[in-house]
């Protein structure tokens, strides 16, 4: 009878407790702080962006592959209302794959990603997986619509918890860009008519002139994006060129355009206008009377100064390659020589050189005259052999071993000294 009683008391308590169980859907607990549902990216509401740059480094921890980021240049920086370069394009995160480990959270460096700690987090039962794909406005959504009211940050929480073990208050989030209350600053700025985003800085110079400058052509546009160092390399050759250009005679359009091009004094100095910026575009044909120098050597002309300079200095080049091996300057070579009007024609010849233009009067002539290029007797091939004959002679006497009778005889022929002779004989 007891054992009934007993069992009965137990029956009624239970039946008046307070039940545990709530009515989900219709009722929800409270999710803690750190709560895990699913990764989420942050609205940046001061820049009107999201946090994320596409920097890829939680893509590459993600111990499942289950995310992909792709990054591109941010037009806002231009713009002067975001200091990030880059930012995040495309975004995409599988659910279906994502194990919630919490890493890509842990390895961003700028907060731009989070769990998304709210039950609409949790709730992304679908009848397709392929619907648990979701995209960057997917992973957005949530920030942007100021739903992710504490996301969990383990900086703020090490802080909070220090000062509360301090005996102190927990100081203000660090990461506020995210929450409702940027949201509703944002919407503050645009009912003042003012932009989503703060006005950080000017906007870039470039892109207002960009407009202005379709007149440009590439490589002046490419001017106009050279950093300093850069445009001052580009300068100093140019005004190389065409220093080079005006000793050989005459300085070409090419090396006036570019003089203008980088902004060089020099450009002054031949055209007597005043020096544009670096990458303005061209004065227009008929403004001046001083580019008309340019023509005559122009890009297209075989004849320009700094055509011929180049090809006297090649034809130079390849006649001292043959002195100095002792061969006879080819034809072809001495034509070069004489067309490009090179001092060496001269010198290897013995006449001047044609005028220029002139159809290789002058080349054959001085070849076969005495002490020309051909004569085995000139006195360059004589010397040769005399010091050839001489150094053979030191050679001998240096193996203590006489000199050769006829090898002394060439050498007295050449009118050269037996060396050592003078020595012996005092
Ligand atoms: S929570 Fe883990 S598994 Fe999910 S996306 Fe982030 S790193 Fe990958
Ligand atoms: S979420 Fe963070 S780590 Fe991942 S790509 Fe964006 S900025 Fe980089």
């Amino acid at each position: 009878m007891i054992g009934i009683l007993k069992g009965l008391a137990t029956t009624f308590s239970t039946f008046t407790r307070r039940p545990v169980t709530i009515q989900y859907p219709t009722e929800k607990h409270e999710l803690p702080e750190r709560q895990r549902s699913f990764p989420v990216l942050t609205w940046d509401f001061d820049h009107d962006e999201p946090f994320c740059t596409g920097c890829n480094i939680c893509v590459r921890n993600c111990p499942v592959d289950c995310m992909t980021a792709v990054m591109h240049d941010n037009p806002k920086y231009a713009e002067g209302t975001s200091e990030r370069r880059k930012i995040a394009e495309k975004f995409w995160i599988d659910y279906a794959r994502c194990m919630r480990c919490n890493i890509c959270i842990e390895v961003c460096p700028f907060e731009a990603i989070a769990m998304d700690n709210t039950w609409a987090g949790h709730e992304h039962s679908t009848y397709d997986r392929r619907d648990l794909h979701k995209d960057i406005e997917d992973l957005l959504a949530a920030s942007k619509r100021g739903e992710l009211a504490n996301p969990f940050r383990p900086l703020d929480s090490i802080e909070a918890n220090a000062a509360l073990a301090e005996g102190g208050e927990a100081p203000a989030p660090g990461f506020a860009a995210a929450r409702p209350e940027a949201r509703a600053a944002q919407d503050e700025r645009i009912a003042q008519g003012l932009g989503a985003a703060i006005q950080e800085r000017e906007p870039e110079v470039r892109q207002e002139a960009a407009g202005a400058a379709a007149a440009l052509s590439a490589e002046d546009e490419e001017a106009a994006a050279l950093t300093p160092r850069k445009l001052r390399a580009r300068r100093m050759k140019a005004e190389r060129e065409a220093r080079a250009e005006r000793e050989a005679g005459e300085v070409s359009a090419e090396a006036i355009a570019a003089l203008r091009r980088y902004g060089s004094e020099l450009y002054t100095e031949i055209t007597g206008e005043p020096v544009p910026a670096p990458g303005s575009p061209p004065p227009a044909p008929a403004a001046g009377a001083t580019p008309a120098a340019a023509p005559a050597g122009d890009a297209g002309d075989p004849n320009s100064p700094r055509k011929v300079r180049a090809r006297r200095m090649k034809a130079e080049r390849a006649a001292r390659e043959h002195i100095a091996r002792g061969e006879e300057t080819p034809a072809d070579v001495l034509q070069a020589l004489n067309d490009t009007e090179s001092a060496l024609y001269k010198e290897i010849t013995g006449n001047d050189p044609a005028p220029a233009g002139a159809a290789a009067p002058a080349v054959a002539p001085a070849a076969p005259a005495a002490g020309g290029q051909g004569d085995p007797n000139s006195p360059r091939k004589l010397r040769a052999r005399r010091m050839k004959a001489e150094r053979t002679a030191r050679e001998h006497l240096a193996r203590g071993e006489a000199v050769p009778a006829e090898l002394a005889a060439s050498i007295a022929e050449l009118g050269g000294a037996v060396p050592g002779a003078g020595e012996g004989g005092a």
